[in-house]
């Protein structure tokens, strides 16, 4: 019989370089599932939609709530961020993992219905380090840069109630330690 796919959750701070470590991984491992959030944030320079996020207006979010369509959804710096759940337990069902760019709020929410899913912390090397990415990736206001810094003081302080960290200093290093955790999770003995 196929095995069903795990869930991992990675979060981490705004501007600690978990999209990078993430694309990273996925040219590495083609198999893996991104779960692609709905958002109400406007698209950043760069980003696609129904690649990098589904950008919906607040309403059609609001909708989505009310039906039950989202696995979990949080509010972050003043927007709405949702998992859209059907596509989720569609790719588990076929084999695969499935990965969760998500922030800590939604993680919860998961982990308290899916206690099985797995949790995966990014940590910058040190805050001087959050500071200049975050500043440095130019596409935040400074009020939005000094909101987010603000919410990765909350966020790292939970950083060790997660199941793994992993501390991005270099995206090699980072990548080759999220391949471990997820080669690891398979090798559970109830997965044998
Ligand atoms: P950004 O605006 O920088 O793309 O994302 C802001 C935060 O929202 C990040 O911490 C990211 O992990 C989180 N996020 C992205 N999608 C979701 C989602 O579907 N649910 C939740 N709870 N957080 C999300």
């Amino acid at each position: 019989m196929q095995r069903r796919g795990k869930t991992f959750i990675v979060s981490g701070p705004s501007g600690v370089g978990k999209s990078t470590v993430l694309k990273a991984l996925f040219d590495q491992r083609t198999d893996l599932y991104f779960s692609i959030s709905a958002t109400t944030r406007d698209p950043r320079p760069g980003e696609v939609d129904g690649v990098h996020y589904h950008f919906i207006p607040a309403e059609e979010f609001h909708r989505m709530v009310e039906e039950d369509e989202f696995l979990e959804y949080a509010e972050y710096v003043g927007n709405f961020y949702g998992t859209p759940k059907k596509y989720v337990d569609r790719a588990m069902d076929d084999g695969r993992d499935v990965i969760l760019d998500i922030e800590i709020q939604g993680a919860n929410q998961i982990c308290a219905k899916r206690p099985e899913t797995v949790r995966i912390f990014i940590a910058p090397p040190s805050w001087v380090e959050l500071e200049r990415r975050l500043t440095a990736r130019g596409t935040d206001s400074q009020e939005v840069i000094q909101s987010r810094l603000l919410r990765a003081k909350v966020e790292l302080q939970t950083a060790s109630s997660y199941d793994y960290l992993v501390i991005n200093d270099t995206v090699e290093q980072a990548v080759a330690e999220m391949a471990a955790i997820l080669c690891a999770e398979h090798c559970r003995p109830a997965e044998r």
